[in-house]
């Protein structure tokens, strides 16, 4: 039967009054990778692995050149992207164990992540991939206000899932093997269709769009793709792509991450082709700088994953909001990962708690215009179990990247000195000391560590 004039206005005006409430909260996209190095995306200058998809958001939206992370390893960095607060202030000062029996490791029950403050605005959230923020029941993402899981929950995971043969952490007997584990589907344990782990995730993610494309409530999608952390494992199919690249490390590592662009454009693609692109905001950015053992370059930044240095903590991030953010942006101004935390609650009219306030901040009016200072006078990071600290304010950065009694304090200033090898602290001690002084003070409101760390635990030997 041919549709009436009148059934056709329903649907148009349904299809409207749809679109109206989403835009009104928008959906939310996060595709956080994995030890990937500042110059490893060509919206950062990387020339020998094509970032098409990945180079598309900066383009349409904003490039950050000077995004940070609040850690330089996995699991704090994990953290306060998740609550939008510095993580040491509830004590994840470090990589939590794996540990399925320690209810402690893992963010505390009184903090509240993304998708526990969306949930009572009406947001469906899915984190697919790596979780890494608890192996305990408590902190199973279920538990955490997600609505969907599917991915792993440790720090790591082999890629082939032909070698996925130990079923639970429970059958677990020693360090790492937790990277061999079956995936979860929501509780359960199951197999899975495909040959490579970074392709099954993106599979997964756009299964989601696809699903709550005709949904009316807003969505959050926390994409976190283990790739290309360790173990440096791909097909032949990325790795073809690479004959170029002789040294085998840079070569595997070049196809993980081409492989992750793949699937940012297939996750991409989804949103465009449901007409979601005005409705959504998307994220891209990795967890830390990359790693010396993945064969990831951070170009001029000084170190990487571990340093509070800026190849540890300064990393790629960009941005899109088709329709909302004007495109080809570079923002200049030092943004966190803990900002799309204040971004969102912003945008959906949702507060943190008062006795919690979010070290985000929204960063809506930088990016339009209508706000022309900066988010953030000044950004602070702590390595607790090495005794380092940090502290950026405008273009000065203070670092102790460990044992700082020992050791002291290095100063730059990084308008001049991006790769921070032009140490002023002796040159401007009275700006060092206020530095100094801003960093004991920012100590002072944080928590020493809650859980045993990942790399010292021997839970499996119980
Ligand atoms: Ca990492």
């Amino acid at each position: 039967m041919m549709p009436t004039r009148l059934t056709i206005f329903a649907v148009l005006l349904g299809t409207a009054s749809l679109a109206m409430a989403k835009a009104d909260k928008p959906n939310l996209v996060i595709v956080l990778t994995d030890d990937q190095g500042y110059a490893d995306v060509g919206f950062n200058g990387c020339t020998d692995i094509p970032t098409p998809n990945i180079d598309r958001i900066a383009a349409e939206g904003v490039r950050f050149s000077d995004g940070y992370v609040s850690f330089p390893v996995c699991g704090p960095s994990r953290a306060g992207l998740l609550t939008g607060r510095y993580q040491d202030r509830f004590g994840f000062t470090t990589n939590p164990t794996i540990d399925p029996a320690n209810p402690e490791a893992g963010i505390p029950l009184d903090e509240k992540n993304m998708a526990e403050v969306l949930k009572p605005a009406g947001y469906s959230s899915a984190i697919i991939g790596k979780w890494h923020m608890g192996s305990h029941e408590v902190h199973h993402p279920l538990n955490r206000g997600f609505d969907h899981f599917f991915g792993f929950l440790s720090g790591g995971h082999n890629y082939f899932p032909s070698e996925y043969t130990i079923n639970d952490l429970s059958e677990v007997t020693g360090q790492w093997e937790w990277y061999r584990t079956r995936l979860v589907k929501d509780y359960e344990r199951v197999d899975v269709e495909g040959d490579y782990l970074t392709d099954i995730l993106t599979d997964a993610a756009v299964a989601f769009v696809d699903a709550k494309a005709a949904d009316d409530r807003p969505f959050m999608l926390y994409l976190a793709y283990n790739a290309p952390h360790t173990p440096l494992q791909s097909t032949e199919k990325y790795l073809s792509r690479f004959d170029h690249i002789e040294d085998s490390k840079r070569r595997t590592y070049a196809a993980m991450v081409s492989c992750v662009d793949d699937g940012v454009g297939r996750v991409m693609d989804a949103l465009r082709r449901h007409g979601l692109e005005e409705d959504t905001l998307v994220f891209f950015l990795s967890d830390n700088g990359g790693a010396s053992n993945n064969a990831s370059d951070n170009g001029i930044l000084n170190k990487g994953k571990g340093s509070l240095f800026e190849g540890g903590v300064r990393v790629p991030f960009a941005m899109q909001w088709k329709g909302t953010v004007p495109p080809g942006q570079v923002y200049a101004h030092p943004v966190i990962s803990l900002d799309i935390m204040g971004t969102i609650t912003a945008l959906a009219g949702v507060r943190a708690a008062e006795e919690k306030p979010l070290d985000g901040v929204n960063l809506m009016p930088y990016l339009t215009g209508q706000d022309s200072g900066v988010p953030h006078e000044q950004l602070f990071w702590r390595k607790f179990t090495h005794d380092g600290i940090s502290i950026r304010q405008g273009n000065l950065k203070l670092v102790a990247d460990g044992k700082r009694k020992q050791n002291g304090y290095k100063l730059f200033d990084l308008s001049e000195d991006i790769p921070e090898k032009k140490d002023l602290f002796a040159k401007e001690p009275e700006k060092a000391r206020r530095l100094i002084e801003q960093c004991d003070t920012w100590n002072t409101e944080l928590k020493a560590t809650i859980f045993p760390t990942l790399m010292e635990d021997t839970w499996w030997e119980r």
